[in-house]
């Protein structure tokens, strides 16, 4: 009997991994996973997810028309070549499902965001991963990479999971270097974290080109990962194309409210890099004394590196048996890696005592 099959390379595609949030049997958990920002929800955002509640039997609008002022108005930026999605993932699929497809590559870094290679496989595109230095992605090699077929690159910056950061005058040189006709899209989901002044999110390269896109969530620095909300910057022929293939009412009604009050919450952004400026590196600072590696991050996370895959497991189940949770990064490539994302001050103290009586104990 013939039963119904998807295309071959959906199989080939393995689920993404999000970051655990329970352990079995410990009911207070301090859940350093998943980049979530430090402080929670916004109080405004809140207040206004609670006051659209009697309207969530409309549709939302579909254009996110006051979104987009708002983004507009906080950023600098015109709102009509905006697009908002649910999440930038969303975005990042329609993109990989429009510009990629059979015979179109999508070319990433090694350890590269993992949606890049789900979403190009999912379009069926050939992925292609281009190794990096020291835990950075190689411009060079990428370009040297790239063939008649490349429709697609994506570069995370800061990337995720590795933290690495790729100053504005690399990417820009990156860019010129690209074929015209290949879309550069620059994964900014981390960009209100960064503090270095050669950094440049994208904006200045989308408006410079006519084929970059830079995509930004609000689920980091926002607090808003479980509402769904992302939006992309990008060239009016890419906003054409997003706004014919997304889903219509791809970002629902509380979802739209809590990005427009966060937006607006005084303070928010600031509190949250300041904080991440002060917490990344003292965080950073209790590993290494305790005698692990860190990799530099701009992200609000840091990757610890144990060196070996097995210490790197031993570290993770010493962490979660005093209810910490960090993310295992072995899908990126990095077994022998540990994530961990800048909690509050205490969750910072909790996890570098954990780290240092790990190494303690596996030193005997
Ligand atoms: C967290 C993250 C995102 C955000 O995804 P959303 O779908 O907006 O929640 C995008 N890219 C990278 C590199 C990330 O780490």
């Amino acid at each position: 009997m013939t039963t119904p099959s998807p295309r071959p390379e959906i199989l080939t595609i393995h689920p993404y991994v999000a970051g655990v949030s329970e352990i079995p049997g410990v009911n207070r958990t301090v859940k350093l996973s998943s980049n979530e920002g430090a402080f929670g929800v916004p109080p405004s955002a809140r207040a206004a997810i609670a006051a659209v509640v009697s309207d969530v039997f409309r549709y939302p609008d579909g254009g996110a028309g006051a979104l987009r002022t708002a983004l507009g108005t906080r950023w600098g930026l015109d709102p009509a070549r905006i697009v908002c999605g649910a999440g930038s993932d969303d975005l990042i699929y329609q993109l990989c499902l429009s510009y990629g497809g059979p015979g179109r590559d999508v070319i990433m870094s090694e350890h590269g965001f993992s949606i890049y290679d789900i979403a190009g496989t999912y379009a069926g595109s050939r992925v292609i991963k281009v190794p990096e230095r020291n835990l950075t992605a190689d411009l060079d090699a990428m370009l040297a990479a790239v063939s008649a077929s490349t429709r697609l690159v994506f570069l995370a910056n800061p990337n995720n999971p590795t933290g690495s950061m790729l100053p504005a005058e690399d990417v820009a040189r990156f860019r010129a270097a690209l074929p015209p006709d290949v879309l550069l899209v620059l994964d900014a989901a981390y960009a209100e974290y960064v503090t270095r002044s050669d950094y440049d999110a994208g904006v200045k390269l989308v408006d410079a080109t006519d084929n970059t896109v830079m995509t930004r969530t609000f689920s980091k620095i926002f607090g808003l990962g479980g509402m769904r909300v992302g939006w992309c910057y990008a060239p009016p022929a890419v906003v054409d194309v997003l706004d014919r293939v997304r889903s219509p009412f791809n970002v629902s009604v509380p979802a739209q409210a809590a990005a427009i009050a966060a937006l607006a919450e005084p303070g928010w952004v600031e509190a949250g890099r300041e904080h991440n400026a002060v917490q990344r590196p003292r965080l950073a600072a209790g590993l290494e004394a305790a005698g692990i590696k860190v990799w530099p991050s701009e992200g609000n996370f840091v990757l610890a590196d144990l060196e070996t895959t097995e210490a790197a497991n031993a570290a993770d189940a010493f962490l979660r048996s005093r209810g910490i949770i960090v993310r295992k990064v072995g899908g990126y490539g990095l077994p022998q890696c540990l994530r961990v994302t800048v909690g509050t001050t205490e969750e910072v103290d909790l996890v570098i005592e954990a780290f240092t009586d790990f190494m303690r104990q596996s030193r005997g």
